[in-house]
């Protein structure tokens, strides 16, 4: 990192020395200071050496006489503790990682439960063994169905383990909801697997982000948040694996601004390729939570099956669809739920766009090699 220094503030002065103390608090960081002659001023430059990763411009950008701060950090290596050396991992008999596909179809919110078993019907029908189940659901309004909490999970992990469901992605509001679920799975004999699901507004909630780190039991599933950037979304990542828990999948699920209309969110898929490339984790996407509604367009699909599929052609390794027997009368979200038989044709055009993302990779492959090849001709023939 360099910190450059206003010009008029000359080693001495006590902008200079402002700095140089906030330098001395930081662990294991040294500092040299150059200073340049010009013809007409003369510029103080300050390097700081050693572990600069974690420390933010902002602590020096917010001393009085300095001009600018230079990270010589790349941001891909600003989130490096942990996630940057994810591997993906296997969970209950299902491996996720960069190059995995799952999707998780199933009710926002459970209801009842004939409809929790005609969804786990649906799905095992088609040969899915992931699948989400919304228990506890954070809510805008404190009147409206909150989620049937710990009653539920003992009939829906009965019910799941029954269908051959290895993995129900199932959000948790609070910490002790861990423990309900834990609790209420050993009874089944563990009969199915929950992923832990950090909804997007605690994607801040720093507390509740620690706990699901501290326990190693489930992998979590961390949605990004809705109003804060990519960066302070990874950031809730960067909290659980520093706590131990590295079984961590990204969710991107739109983001939150007037531009998103008529969508319910702004969607994001864009930035499958980057945050797999900056930390190394399998990347999920909500295309149900993104759009908000089951508008079609004039070719005939959904726009939740084209945004499905345009993350899925970018790579995504996990899709969140909500589906819903009888989605009129669904408690939370029946405006963007497909129907049951709906879900077949998700899944084949969901095939599809899978089956070009991997030719795509297989003709990335092939312009690699080829370029590289040439480039080594060149070498060669040139010396
Ligand atoms: C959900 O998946 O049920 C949900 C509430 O999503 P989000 O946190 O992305 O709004
Ligand atoms: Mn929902």
């Amino acid at each position: 990192m360099i910190i450059i220094l206003d010009p008029l503030v000359t080693e001495g002065s006590s902008q200079f020395k402002a700095v140089i103390e906030t330098i001395k608090q930081i662990p294991d960081v040294s500092f040299d200071v150059h200073t340049i002659q010009g013809e007409y001023t003369t510029l103080t430059e300050i390097y700081l050496l050693g572990d600069t990763r974690l420390i933010s411009e902002e602590t020096f950008k917010a001393i009085p006489g300095v001009m600018k701060v230079i990270s010589l950090v790349e941001t891909t290596t600003q989130y490096p503790i942990k996630h940057q050396r994810h591997q993906g991992f296997t969970y209950n008999g299902v491996t996720f990682n960069q190059d995995t596909f799952h999707l998780f179809a199933g009710l926002c919110a459970v209801d009842t439960k004939a409809h929790v078993i005609q969804t786990f019907q649906a799905i095992s029908q088609l040969g899915l063994t992931c699948t989400r189940m919304g228990a506890y659901k954070p809510r805008t309004s404190p009147y409206t169905f909150q989620g049937h909490g710990d009653r539920c999970l003992p009939w829906v992990f009965e019910l799941a383990g029954h269908y051959g469901v290895r993995v129900i992605a199932m959000e948790v509001t609070h910490e002790s909801q861990i423990e309900s679920i834990h609790q209420a799975l050993e009874k089944t004999g563990f009969a199915t697997g929950v992923m832990l699901q950090i909804g997007t507004r605690n994607a801040q909630n720093f507390e509740l982000l620690k706990a699901v780190g501290r326990q190693q039991t489930y992998p979590v599933l961390v949605k990004r948040g809705f109003g804060i950037s990519l960066q302070e979304s990874l950031s809730a990542t960067e909290y659980i694996s520093s706590e131990g828990n590295s079984n961590l999948i990204f969710c991107l699920r739109g983001m939150k601004t007037h531009f998103s209309a008529p969508h319910r969110n702004l969607v994001d898929f864009a930035h499958i390729p980057v945050v797999k490339r900056q930390t190394g984790m399998p990347i999920c996407i909500d295309p149900s939570h993104s759009v908000g509604s089951r508008a079609s367009a004039p070719d005939g699909l959904m726009d939740i099956f084209h945004a499905t599929s345009q993350g899925i052609i970018a790579g995504a390794n996990m899709a969140l669809v909500d589906v819903h027997p009888h989605r009129k009368c669904a408690f939370v979200d029946g405006k963007q739920a497909l129907t049951l038989e709906e879900l077949p044709w998700l899944v084949e055009d969901i095939d599809i766009a899978r089956e070009a993302y991997l030719k795509r990779i297989k003709l990335a492959k092939s312009q690699h090699k080829k370029h590289q090849l040439k480039a080594r001709k060149e070498i060669f023939s040139s010396a």
